[in-house]
């Protein structure tokens, strides 16, 4: 069985103050949920003080994005080594990068190779846009951007990658895809390209979250689809209450 997993995008929010007091709250309201893998991606800055306010709880550290460079003249860039012991996933392809910093399928492609390289887990976003899903294109896109960002990665490396449906259209927006449709994609789209790729054991053992308005009195219903195995959760991972809620519903849906 898959262990679902739950991470919350926390975006350009939180001071590092306000990062580690929050998983300090966050803790102990986990520590039963062991059958949920809980992760929380603050901002770059906040990184050390919340892996140490972490250590020993369990709940995991993910960045929100990298280069693909080791090192170099990338001023603002953030290396992958330099996410190493603090952070175990990063979030890569977050329709958020594409738009606003002009992140490029190929661009992704290259982020995901260089985490995988220096032993990150990469939690790869993708999305249609309201104007590709109104035309019918959803899976073609939704195909597209998995076959892009996953050329060249082997099989092998696969139990170390997350994907994540995000319309970009329900990002935010509390617009969210309702369940069957988020089934459909992961299901029909997202893990029958994985199936093309890599065969069918690998890709039943592949983690896929959707991500979009989820919320905890939305959760239970997309839990309860069989191929969405977690969630990628941007405005309601930012209470420490709500979180909570997502991480007990996400056990309760799924029996762990
Ligand atoms: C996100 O930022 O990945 C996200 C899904 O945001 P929200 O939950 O706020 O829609």
């Amino acid at each position: 069985m898959r262990k679902p997993i739950i991470a919350g995008n926390w975006k350009m929010y939180k001071t590092h103050a306000e990062s580690v007091a929050f998983v300090k709250e966050l803790a102990p309201r986990l520590a039963a949920y062991t059958g949920v893998e809980s992760v929380v991606c603050p901002t770059f800055v906040a990184l050390a003080g919340v892996c140490e306010a972490l250590k020993g709880s369990g709940i995991g550290v993910g960045a929100q994005n990298l280069h693909w460079e080791a090192q170099g003249a990338f001023t603002s860039q953030i290396a992958p080594p330099m996410l190493q012991g603090l952070a175990e996933y990063v979030i890569i392809g977050h329709s958020e990068c594409r738009a606003y910093l002009g992140e490029t399928d190929e661009m992704i492609n290259k982020k995901v190779k260089a985490a995988l390289a220096y032993g990150l887990k990469p939690i790869i976003a993708v999305g249609e846009s309201l104007t590709q899903n109104e035309a019918g294109q959803t899976a073609a896109v939704i195909g597209g951007q998995v076959r892009a960002a996953l050329d060249g990665v082997d099989a092998a490396n696969m139990t170390n990658i997350v994907l994540a449906y995000e319309p970009i259209w329900a990002i935010g927006t509390g617009k969210n895809a309702s369940s069957a449709i988020a089934q459909d994609v992961i299901g029909g789209t997202i893990r029958k390209t994985l199936t093309e790729l890599y065969g069918n054991s690998v890709a039943q053992g592949v983690r896929i979250q959707y991500g979009g308005s989820v919320k905890p009195d939305n959760m239970q219903d997309y839990m309860s689809q069989p191929d969405i195995d977690g969630a990628l959760v941007g405005g309601a991972s930012l209470k420490v209450d709500d979180f909570a809620k997502l991480i007990e519903a996400a056990a309760k849906a799924k029996g762990v």
